[in-house]
């Protein structure tokens, strides 16, 4: 009986399919749109307020500028931007992509208007996030964490500028440039663990030294003019991956192939150019908890390379009167072996270590989306 009822659905919507077929909706264009207020400006595109004149509904409307995109090369990192964004569109605490469109100038991504801005200005403003707030956030986090690693997508650039939030003060992820899109083999090498990762320091494996190289190469603007200086692969280089030379010529590369990412955020793994797994965005996640709570994130010396030095040592102090469980949680994201961090050996996506540490007792987690967010004070 189920499968006639199913079949008679499929036939009563045959009909509307091949209409839609016949009369696809039809492409849209800026003239779509009423252009409002200007919402902001990243590297090669600004975000404007505009209203759809048909449905009357508010987007964010990102204009990318083809000829800034082609003269900084950005072409890999706008489609990459594209992809990921449309995969999570319709996941709950994602900006959702509308639709894209172009003209002669510009690439027009039509996207949720996330109308409470980002988190950056509500830390700076407030100092110090209360725990019952920074738990709920940290919470929100998480669950956005988990619906990207089950769809294989690592953010790669978790930070509060990149947490929007909606309306009613619940967290949208934004900004996927970054984003790496794990391939089945890589995926499944990020369930074992990493555990090519300590071989990938040893001379004779070439097959590993290639697959970093290319890790290496999706995280750096790999159009950048000096990125192929040659240094990268040699033995003895690799004998002295730890030396304070090698960090120091490590750092000059990264400055010069034009660092993507921001640098307080990024994880001891990638800065090592070892393989990239979910578990960078879980490094990210214990930044994010420690500076809602501290005010600044865990790593801030005056320059890129104090800063680099600080994660791979993972030096991290904890201002007097920071919660202990919250503590506890920060300090076993950060861990410098991704292998070691809370919710590593999980299963893929589903983080139930993290979700049962202390610090989240009491967070319903199937309703956290619908109850109110704690007001931030
Ligand atoms: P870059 O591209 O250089 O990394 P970015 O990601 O900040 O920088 P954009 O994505 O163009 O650049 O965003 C510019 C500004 O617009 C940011 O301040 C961001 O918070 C804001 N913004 C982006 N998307 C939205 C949105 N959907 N709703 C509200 N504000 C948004």
């Amino acid at each position: 009986q189920g499968y006639q009822a199913q079949q008679q659905q499929q036939q009563q919507q045959q009909p509307q399919q091949q209409q839609q077929l016949q009369n696809p909706a039809p492409r849209r264009s800026p003239n779509d749109f009423i252009f409002g207020r200007y919402i902001g400006e990243g590297s090669y595109s600004i975000v404007y307020l505009a209203v759809d004149i048909h449905s009357r509904r508010e987007y964010a409307i990102k204009v990318c500028e083809k000829r800034l995109i082609l003269r900084e090369r950005k072409q890999d990192y706008i489609k990459r931007e594209r992809e990921v964004m449309h995969q999570m569109t319709n996941v709950p605490g994602f900006v959702n992509l509308s639709c894209t469109f172009q003209d002669q100038r510009s690439l027009y991504f039509v996207m949720t208007y996330a109308r409470k801005g980002d988190m950056l200005p509500y830390i700076n403003r407030v100092g110090s996030f209360d725990v019952a707030c920074t738990r709920h956030y940290a919470a929100e986090l998480l669950l956005a964490c988990e619906h990207m690693h089950r769809r294989n997508v690592v953010h790669r650039d978790l930070k509060p500028e990149n947490i929007l939030l909606d309306e009613d003060m619940h967290t949208l992820i934004a900004d996927f440039g970054s984003a790496k899109v794990m391939t089945a083999h890589e995926r499944a090498l990020a369930t074992e663990h990493c555990s090519e990762q300590r071989r990938s320091h040893s001379d004779d494996d070439d097959e590993d030294s290639d697959r970093l190289d290319n890790e290496e190469d999706e995280y750096y603007d790999r159009d950048s003019e000096e990125l192929d200086d040659g240094e990268g692969d040699d033995e003895q280089q690799q004998e002295e991956m730890d030396s304070p030379r090698h960090r120091q010529r490590r750092y000059n590369r990264h400055r010069k192939a034009s660092f993507v990412g921001t640098a307080q955020y990024v994880s001891p793994e990638v800065l090592q150019n070892g393989p990239i797994t979910p578990a960078a965005d879980l490094w990210a996640l214990g930044c994010i908890v420690y500076q809602m709570i501290a005010g600044l994130p865990p790593f801030r010396g005056s320059n890129d390379y104090v800063i680099f030095k600080e994660i791979l040592d993972c030096a991290v102090d904890f201002p007097q009167g920071f919660d202990k469980d919250a503590e506890d949680l920060v300090r076993k994201l950060l861990r410098v072996d991704p292998r070691d961090r809370l919710g590593a050996q999980d299963e893929f996506g589903y983080y139930e270590s993290i979700r049962a540490h202390p610090f989240f007792a009491g967070i319903d987690w199937q309703t956290l989306r619908q109850q109110t967010p704690p007001p931030i004070y």
